[in-house]
């Protein structure tokens, strides 16, 4: 449930509702928006909740309770209306401007991300990407160059002035992947990593959590919630295509998500049509589709020499495949935000998911 504070509720009326919070075991996160103080009440409320909600709504500085249905809490509009928007050196997610991340799928050596980051910033890409430690689906694939991977990436930054993003995988790597990276990415394996989403919820870097390749838009909210509850309001969402029974393409791209989730969710949405399709010549249009459902931004792999990469050589595109997407994506952007006043975000009711969501699981 959401505690809505009159707009003259003062320090000590604030207070008080946060202790009686408090006092049922449970945990309150505020957020001040456009529309006032609201205080979400997270934790288990069983049985308690009619009788607490009914107390909490007569406490004084109190406007009104509202009752929520849905498993996620921080992570929804209900409670935090405004976008989110996460800056980043100069870059800016979720602000209405397109993000660009582009760069290799690993990281293969100093010339390589250089020569990339060099180029893609040059086509308008505003967030540098390379894998460091890379989650291979064979044991014997290139695993990443890991912390020497992490210090070219620093470099390209400082050359560049670009922010960069790469992958953490495990809990104890969070540390040092931070040291360098300006973004952490949790990878579609890694979703549902529990602990390293508490882990990467406790560290001062904005995280970009892809979803699981098996995961329903809830399943992934509620990973996201684990982040945001943790300590960490900077999330962003990447759609990376979903598994199904279609066997052309490596993954299944999810573009009603872009919009659902705009209605469910403050959170910025980037989509990533490189590892979605698994082909190079589908990046382009699903790139364009992307953006035209209202996506924040996306995310490309981009390889001086595609053929020759260590990893995901079909899908990455060559500097003259990106230059040319970059003609085509920026107006395609700009277009449709002019059509929507602005936004990419149409408000309105989203029902609960058929069969009841996460409360029958
Ligand atoms: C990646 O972006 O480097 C990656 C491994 O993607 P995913 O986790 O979506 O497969
Ligand atoms: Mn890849």
């Amino acid at each position: 449930m959401f505690v809505v504070m009159r707009t003259a509720a003062t320090e000590a009326e604030v207070l008080g509702v946060k202790s009686r919070i408090l006092a049922e075991g449970l945990t309150p996160y505020e957020h001040a928006g456009e529309s006032g103080l609201q205080l979400a009440v997270v934790g288990e409320l069983g049985d308690r909740r009619a009788a607490l909600l009914e107390e909490l709504a007569a406490l004084p500085g109190v406007e009104r309770v509202t009752p929520i249905n849905r498993p996620f809490k921080l992570t929804s509009r209900e409670f935090h209306p405004e976008d989110t928007v996460i800056r980043v050196l100069d870059a800016a997610v979720g602000d209405g401007s397109l993000t660009v991340m582009a760069g290799p799928c690993s990281v293969e050596n100093r010339d390589q991300l250089m020569t990339t980051a060099v180029e893609v910033k040059a086509h308008g890409a505003t967030i540098l990407r390379g894998g460091a430690f890379k989650p291979r689906t064979s044991p014997y694939a290139f695993q990443g160059l890991g912390v020497e991977a992490l210090r070219y990436l620093a470099e390209a930054r400082d050359m560049t002035g670009l922010p960069v993003i790469t992958e953490v995988m495990e809990p104890n790597q969070v540390d040092i992947v931070a040291d360098y990276a300006d973004i952490l990415q949790i990878g579609t394996r890694n979703m549902q990593n529990y602990s390293l989403l508490q882990a990467v919820g406790r560290v001062a870097r904005p995280v970009m959590l892809k979803r699981g390749y098996g995961a329903t838009i809830e399943e992934w909210l509620m990973a996201a919630e684990y982040i945001v509850s943790s300590g960490n309001p900077s999330v962003i969402l990447c759609e990376r295509g979903i598994r199904t029974f279609e066997t052309y393409t490596r993954n299944t791209l999810d573009l009603a998500a872009v919009p659902l989730l705009h209605r469910l969710t403050h959170l910025p949405v980037i989509v990533d049509p490189s590892h979605a399709t698994g082909k190079r010549w589908l990046v382009p249009p699903l790139a364009l589709g992307g953006v035209a459902v209202g996506a924040d931004g996306v995310m490309v792999e981009v390889h001086p020499d595609p053929d020759s990469a260590l990893s995901d050589a079909e899908q990455q595109l060559n500097f003259t495949e990106f230059e040319a997407l970059m003609r085509e994506l920026p107006p395609v952007h700009e277009h449709v935000r002019e059509l929507r006043n602005g936004t990419s975000f149409v408000p309105g009711h989203v029902d609960a998911p058929a069969g009841g969501g996460l409360s029958k699981h």
